[in-house]
C-alpha cells in the first residue's frame, strides 16, 4: 500500500506533520511542507510504458497530463476521480528565431500556455482542488491578481465548491480577472498591495476554514512535477543538458526539482539536466541571493517589471528553489525589461506567443550565453509559462500596435501609395 503524508522540506528538520488534513507550514521549525509517499511494492521500471500507454485513453484521468503519471502522485484514495480539466499534454516545439537571437544552436520550448485557462497554474490546481475535495472543503481561496486565480476559478466551478479570490483594489490584469469572474469567483478587493492582501486572506481563513491553494499549498507542487515527466517522455527520455523556467514564487522551479529527485531516485532518468531560473531586474531577490553566495534571502519592499507574473518581492519557496538548484547544479540569472520584449519578439518571429514572464527564459539564455555559462551546442528547454493573450495591454504598448497599424480611406481608388510603401519596408 501507497501512504502519502506531509513533511518540513527543510533538510535539517523533515519532521512528518502530524496534523489532519491541510497544512502549511511545520509546526516544529515554521518550514514549508511538501509531500512525501512511502510507495510499497511499486515496480518503477514500468511506469514508463504504463504511462505511453494511457496515452489517448477513455478514461478522463488518462487524458490529463497530470494524472497520466499518477503513479508519482498517488495522494488520492484510489477510488476518487481527479478533477481535472483534461490539463497537460502540451506542445514541445523548436524555435530556430529564438535560437539564433540567444546565440544557441537550437532551442525547444514547451508552451505552458496550452492549458484549459491558459498557464502552467493548471497542473498544480488539478493536484490541489483533488486534494480540497478528499478533504471536504467547500470553499477554496487565494490571494492573487494572476494566473492562480483565473485557474482556481476553474477547477473550483468543476468541484462545485466556492472559490474566493483576495485582490488588492485596482492591481488586477483584466484579463486573468475577467476569467476567473466568468468562472463564477467572488471578488474581494483589500488593501494597496499583495502582502495586505495575502495577511488578510491567511487570518481569516484560519478562522473560517477555507482550503488555500496559494503557492504554499504542498499539493500544487505534485501536480506541477509532472511537467518535467512528460517533458522527457516527449524526448524519448533523453534528458537535456538544461531546462530553463522564469522564476516568480519559485513554486514551478521547486516542483520541476521535485519531479526529477524522484525520478532519479527510481533509476528512470541517469542525468539531471541543469536548472536555471530567471527573474525580473526589479523583482529579483532570489537572483540577488545567489550571486551573492548569501544564504538567506532578503525580500525586495517594492518589487517592479512589466512581467506582472513574476512581479514577488518575496518568494514563498525559494529554500526548495536553492535546494534545487544546488542539487542539479544550476543557476540564476536576472534580465531587464526590455531584454525580455526582445526575447518575446524574437520568439514571435517563430510564431510562438507567451505571456512576458515566460520570455525571461530566451533572454535569460541569451545572458548566460554571452557570458559563457552556456555552450552553443547545448540541449535547452525552456518552460513557456503563460499564453499570450493573458497580457493584451503589454502587447498594444510594447510592441507599438500604431506603427503596425495602416488607415484607409473606404473609397480610395487603386492600389493605395501607403501599402506599396509599407511592403517595400519588409525586404
Ligand atoms: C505563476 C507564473 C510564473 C511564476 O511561477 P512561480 O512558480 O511563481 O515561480 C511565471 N509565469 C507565469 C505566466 C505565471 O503564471
Ligand atoms: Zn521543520
Amino acid at each position: 500500500m501507497t501512504r502519502s503524508f506531509l513533511r518540513c522540506s527543510d533538510p535539517g528538520c523533515s519532521r512528518e506533520s502530524q496534523q489532519p488534513g491541510i497544512s502549511y507550514a511545520c509546526a516544529s521549525c515554521g518550514g514549508l511542507l511538501e509531500v512525501g509517499y512511502e510507495f510499497g511494492e511499486a515496480d518503477p521500471g514500468r511506469w514508463p510504458e504504463l504511462w505511453r500507454g494511457r496515452q489517448g485513453g477513455d478514461e478522463e484521468a488518462d487524458r490529463s497530463g497530470v494524472w497520466r503519471f499518477r503513479e508519482l502522485l498517488p495522494f488520492l484514495a484510489p477510488d476518487q476521480l481527479p478533477i481535472s480539466l483534461g490539463e497537460g499534454s502540451t506542445p514541445l516545439v523548436s524555435s530556430a528565431q529564438a535560437a539564433s537571437w540567444a546565440g544557441l544552436d537550437r532551442l525547444m520550448v514547451k508552451h505552458q500556455g496550452v492549458n484549459p485557462t491558459g498557464s502552467f497554474k493548471d497542473l498544480g490546481m488539478t493536484a490541489c482542488i483533488s486534494h480540497a475535495v478528499s478533504q471536504r472543503a467547500q470553499v477554496v481561496a487565494c490571494a492573487s491578481t494572476g494566473n492562480t486565480s483565473s485557474s482556481m476559478a476553474a477547477y473550483a466551478a468543476r468541484a462545485g465548491l466556492r472559490a474566493l479570490l483576495f485582490v488588492p483594489e485596482g492591481a488586477v490584469s483584466s484579463a486573468k480577472l475577467a476569467q476567473a469572474i466568468d468562472f463564477g469567483a467572488l471578488v474581494i478587493e483589500t488593501g494597496n498591495n499583495f502582502d495586505q492582501a495575502l495577511k488578510l486572506l491567511r487570518q481569516v481563513a484560519g478562522e473560517l476554514g477555507w482550503y488555500l491553494v496559494n503557492s504554499i499549498n504542498p499539493y500544487r507542487i505534485e501536480g506541477q512535477k509532472t511537467v518535467i515527466v512528460e517533458l522527457l517522455e516527449q524526448r524519448g527520455w533523453r534528458v537535456p543538458d538544461y531546462v530553463v523556467v522564469p522564476g516568480g514564487n519559485l513554486g514551478n522551479i521547486s516542483a520541476i526539482g521535485k519531479g526529477l529527485m524522484e525520478l532519479s531516485s527510481f533509476g528512470l532518468i541517469s542525468k539531471i539536466p541543469r536548472l536555471l531560473v530567471v527573474q525580473a531586474e526589479g523583482s529579483n531577490p532570489f537572483f540577488r541571493m545567489w550571486a551573492s553566495g548569501d544564504r538567506t534571502l532578503e525580500p525586495l519592499p517594492d518589487p517592479q517589471t512589466r512581467a506582472t507574473a513574476i512581479r514577488i518581492g518575496s518568494p514563498a519557496n525559494w529554500t526548495k528553489a536553492l535546494r534545487a538548484l544546488r542539487w542539479s547544479e544550476g543557476a540564476a540569472e536576472s534580465v531587464s525589461d526590455q531584454e525580455i520584449e526582445a526575447a518575446k519578439e524574437a520568439l514571435g518571429r517563430d510564431g510562438i506567443g507567451c505571456e512576458p514572464a515566460s520570455a525571461t527564459t530566451v533572454a535569460g539564455l541569451r545572458k548566460l550565453r554571452q557570458a559563457g555559462q552556456i555552450e552553443p551546442e547545448a540541449d535547452v528547454v525552456a518552460i513557456l509559462t503563460g499564453h499570450q493573450l493573458k497580457d493584451v495591454d503589454y502587447i498594444l504598448e510594447e510592441r507599438s500596435a500604431e506603427d503596425r497599424t495602416l488607415r484607409l480611406e473606404p473609397d480610395s481608388q487603386g492600389a493605395p501609395d501607403i501599402l506599396s510603401t509599407w511592403l517595400s519596408t519588409l525586404s
